[in-house]
Order: C-alpha cells, then structure tokens, then sequence
C-alpha cells in the first residue's frame, strides 16, 4: 500500500508541471493574441489618420484629428519628421528630440512599412504597445506617424477573460487527475489485494489463504489465485506426509543410507549409517563427507564411483575401533547429480559363519588326537604287544584316557549343541546349599590333590528358581576351571547374594594364573584355549567356557569377566529371577 501513495504522488506532480507549463503555454499565446490583435487595431488606425489628414501631413492637422479620435481612447500619438525628430506629441505638446533610437522608429527609418515595440516608455513609466507607421510623398519618406498605448489598458480588459478561461482550464485539470487517479488505484487494486495474500501463501504454505473480495471486474483472478493457494495447502501437506513418512523409514531402516550432492557434501545420513560409522552425536550437514567419513576404504570407494563407473559394490572391513565388516552399494541418482550410499552391517554374519568354521575345524581336529592314538595303540597290541601283559595293561590305561576325553568332548559338543536349538527346559526350586555340597563332592579328589580350599559364601537366596540341566554345568565349570587354574595349596571362594533387583548374583574367584586382556574378550568361544598345550593336559576341551556363556544366556543372565595375570579372576554369573508358574 505505502509503496502506491509514492506512485500517487509521482503522478500528481507529473501532472502539475504537465498542467503548469500547459497553463505558461496557453498564457503566452493568449497574450501574443491580444497584443497582435491591439497591434493590428493601432496600425489601422495610424493608417486612419494618415489618410484622414491633408497631405502632406501638417503639424496642426494631427493635432487637430488626435483631439477628436485619439486622446479620448487613452492612445498617445506622436508625430516625427523623415529623420526621427518629434513634430508633435498629444501627451506632451511641449516635447521635443529625437526618437530615431527607438526600435519601432528605427524599423520606419530603415523603409520597413510598420515598426512595432513593446517597451517601458521613458516619459510614461508604464509599458507601452508602440505602432511606427511612414508618411510618404511621392514615394519618399516625409514623416513618421507614431501611435502608442499602455498595455495595462486593453490587458485589464482582457484580465476577465483570461480568468474564465483559468477557471475553466482548472476545473478541466481537476478532472483529469482525478480521472488519472481513479485508474491508478483501479490498477493498483488487484496487486493491494493480492500481495499479502501471497506473501501469506510464501510463509505459510500448509496454510489456505482466500481472498473474500466481490469484484465483478477481478473476480477470475481472485477465483485463481484462491484455487492456487488451496492447491499449494494441498500439495504441501502431501509433500510433507511423504518427507515424514520418508524420515521415518530412514531412521527405523536396518540399512544405512547416505547421500551426496554433485560438490561431494554430505547432506543426509540415517542413524543406521551412522552408528555402522561409529559415529555419535548431531552432525553438521550439509558438509564435506571426508570431515565425517574417515575411513580410508571407504572415502577410496567413493573417489571411486564416476559418470564412466556409477555403480560400484564393495565387502569393506573398517576399524572403528572395533572391527566392522559393511557391505557397501554406491550409485549415482537424479542424473549423476547426486551419490547414493546403502550399507549392511554384515559383521554379525561373518562371525558366526567364521565361528561355525572354527567349530567344525576345531571338533574334526579335537577328535581325531585321541582317535589317532587309539588306532595307534589297539594297531600295536594286535601286531604282538599283547602277548606282554605289562605292556598291554600300560596301553589300555593310555587308551581308556583317550576314550573318556572323546566321551567327554562328545557329551560337551552335544550340550552344545542343545543350546543352539534349545528345547523348553523345566524350572525347579534348588537349594543352593545342596548345589554347592554336590560340587564339593564331585571336585573332591581334584581339591585334595592341589591341596586347594573351596569355600562357599552366602545366606540368600536360599532356594533359586531355574533349570537344574542349565544352572548345574554352569557352576560345574567355573569352579573346575578356577581348581584346575589355581596354584597349589590356594582357594576358591564360591559367592552369591540378591541383588536389589532381585537377581542372583554368583561368583567364582581364585587365586590362580589369570587372563591377559587379550585373550579375555575371546575366552569364551568355543575351542579357544589360551595355552593349548597346558589346557589339553589338563584334560580341557576348550568347551567349558562356551557352554558357560550359552547356558546363562539361555537363563536370560550374562557373564562377567575381572582378572590379572598372576593375580587371579573372577567370573560373575548374573541371572534374572523367574517367576514359578503357579
Ligand atoms: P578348558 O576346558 O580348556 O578349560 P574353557 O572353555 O573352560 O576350556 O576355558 C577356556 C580357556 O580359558 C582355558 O583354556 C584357560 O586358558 C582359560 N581359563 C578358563 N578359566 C580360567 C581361570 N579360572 N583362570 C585362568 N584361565 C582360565
């Protein structure tokens, strides 16, 4: 609106200059009309004169034809020799000089038949319409005829005239710049109404803006403009519902997702992506993916992808620290302008399948030592060491050994293997004291031949709600792992307590030989032993550990380890309460 009233007023005062100096024009020309029209009047009159008068033309005779026809009208006439010297004057009959300096004289002097000026009259002091005409004889100039008269005179008359047609000039004026006005502001109209509404539109576009103007004239304009904003209320609303239902998938999608712009800025990434990346924290997009993706492999692979190669897959295993194993997919998109990146996390995958390989390597390898040597030594009786019964006896102890420890691997491979595919096993109150007691007898010879002490540690929870099949191997080889690992005349403290959630608490700690770091996070898989030649001596199967981990996981609990080389450790089981059937 206030951007108009400047429109307004720039018209307005093109049209007073338009207006003034068309009023200067007319002015002036109404006023060269009345002087050429007085002007014509005082030629014909001079022109009256000379001829009323005798020739030549006396002194006396003007005098006499100016009282009769000149002095009553105000009109001054003066009369001058062929040189420019006054005869005679009827304002001023004493006047006498020359006036052959005077333009309308001058004119005359020069043999033009009519001089004529405008001028202040000396004698007068007031402006003058001055009228030369010659007097000839004989073609000769004898004298000049010199009729003058103020202009304030036939002006004033003229006065009333040249205000009526002011007036009227004005009224005309008026009309006109109000008529300019009126279109102006017609003009203006449809943009007043519409502006804001759009500017409205601009800001908020899930907002519909209508115009509610009856306007036969812009009627199908403002029709329009209100179809488009509902139009742009709909597109927008539908245009969000997509972009939300786009983040959402995004941020719940099990894939990574990222994306690059054509200048290689990063401008979108899933949380998916970003915890495959490790990283944590808002990031600052848009910005260069190089200052967020910092591994080699993967910031090669991107280099990688051009218009000539724009899709490219790769299997790439980035340290962050933690090994990850990702299946990279890049791919140009919207006319190679932008680079999409789609990432699985496929290091779960290659543990297990890498674990599953161990595990067959390992049980083929574990099997065939004690395999081997009993084919070695049944071989050697049947080729004649039976017939000494000392060596025979010594055989059958070796291979009775060999036998248990396949028994044993077999029997371990097979609880093992009941965790993979686990069948619904029965809960039963234990009384952990009996538990215990049990434990102590079956490790009775061991802790007697390492002269160790196993100590139990604990008042509550009395009874505890599980699997007898799950709970049992559990305890069974954490306390025959910490005997088996313990120095010579030590203990082991077996300890367990509630905690204030309610579950069991349960440690096993000794005083034995201990884990480096190292080997802590790896202890628990299946066949990994840290000293295998010692461990096997010990009659380990590398198993016990890892069916410690599977069984209290299938409890719902976890397991804990805390050691130091030489020092000793400390295993905590932590299972959750369940809660009896009733
Ligand atoms: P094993 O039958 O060989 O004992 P486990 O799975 O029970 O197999 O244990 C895996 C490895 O962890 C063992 O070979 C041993 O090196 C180490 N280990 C287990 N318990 C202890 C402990 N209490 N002290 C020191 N090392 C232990």
């Amino acid at each position: 609106m206030k951007k108009h009233y400047g429109e307004y007023l720039a018209w307005l005062t093109v049209l007073l200059l338009i207006f003034a100096s068309a009023w200067q024009l007319i002015g002036g020309f109404y006023q060269r009309q009345v002087l050429s029209q007085q002007q014509d009047y005082l030629e014909k009159k001079g022109e009256l004169l000379i001829r009323m008068a005798k020739t030549p033309v006396s002194q006396e005779d003007l005098a006499h034809l100016s009282e009769d026809y000149v002095t009553a009208s105000g009109e001054r006439v003066t009369l001058l020799d062929g040189k420019g010297n006054i005869l005679h004057d009827t304002f001023d009959p004493t006047l006498q000089g020359t006036r052959s300096d005077r333009p309308e004289v001058k004119t005359v002097l020069q043999g033009g038949k009519l001089g004529v000026s405008l001028r202040e009259s000396d004698t007068l002091d007031q402006e003058l319409l001055y009228v030369a005409l010659p007097i000839t004889v004989d073609g000769q100039l004898d004298k000049i005829l010199r009729i003058a008269e103020p202009t304030a005179g036939f002006m004033a008359a003229s006065g009333g005239v040249r205000r009526s047609i002011f007036v009227v000039y004005s009224v005309l004026c008026l009309l006109i710049t109000l008529l300019i006005l009126h279109f102006l502001r017609q003009k203006n109209r449809p943009i007043e109404k519409i502006l804001p509404v759009l500017k409205k539109m601009v800001a908020q576009p899930e907002k519909t803006e209508l115009i509610m103007q009856t306007s036969p004239q812009w009627q199908e304009l403002y029709q329009t403009i209100n179809k488009l904003s509902e139009q742009l209320t709909e597109t927008y609303q539908a245009y969000t519902a997509t972009e939300n239902q786009l983040h959402t998938l995004l941020n719940e999608l099990m894939i990574g997702v990222f994306i690059l712009d054509d200048q290689k800025q990063l401008i979108m990434m899933n949380p998916t992506m970003k915890e495959q990346l490790g990283l944590y924290g808002k990031l600052q997009l848009p910005s260069e993916f190089a200052a967020i993706i910092k591994d080699p492999s993967l910031i090669q692979l991107i280099y990688r992808v051009s218009p000539q190669q724009p899709v490219l897959q790769e299997e790439l295993k980035l340290k962050l620290p933690e090994e990850k194993v990702l299946d990279i997919n890049l791919r140009l998109f919207n006319e190679q302008q932008q680079l999409m990146g789609i990432s699985y996390d496929l290091t779960r995958i290659r543990q297990l399948e890498k674990m599953q390989k161990d595990f067959v390597g390992n049980v083929s390898h574990e099997l065939k030592t004690p395999v081997t040597s009993l084919i070695g030594f049944t071989e050697t009786l049947l080729d004649g060491a039976m017939a000494d019964p000392d060596t025979t006896r010594e055989f059958l102890q070796i291979m009775q050994q060999d036998a248990r420890r396949l028994e044993r691997l077999i029997k371990e491979i097979i609880q093992l293997s009941k965790t993979d595919n686990p069948p619904s096993y029965e809960l039963q109150p234990l009384k952990l004291a009996t538990i215990f007691e049990q434990l102590q007898e079956s490790f009775r010879h061991l802790l007697a031949e390492k002269q160790v002490q196993l100590r139990f540690e604990g008042d509550a929870p009395e009874t505890w709600y599980t699997s007898r099949e799950l709970f049992y191997p559990i305890v069974k080889n954490l306390v025959e792992n910490a005997i088996q690992y313990s120095p010579q005349k030590s203990e082991v403290l077996l300890h367990w307590e509630e905690t204030p959630t309610g579950a069991l608490k349960l440690s096993v700690q000794d005083q034995g030989i201990g884990i480096e770091q190292e080997d802590q996070a790896r202890i628990f898989e299946r066949f990994y032993r840290v000293d295998k030649a010692r461990a096997r001596h010990s009659g380990g199967t590398g198993l016990g550990l890892a069916i410690v981990k599977d069984y209290t996981e299938s409890l719902g609990g976890s397991v804990k380890l805390d050691s130091h080389p030489g020092v000793g450790s400390r295993f905590t089981v932590l299972l959750p309460r369940n809660v009896p059937h009733q």
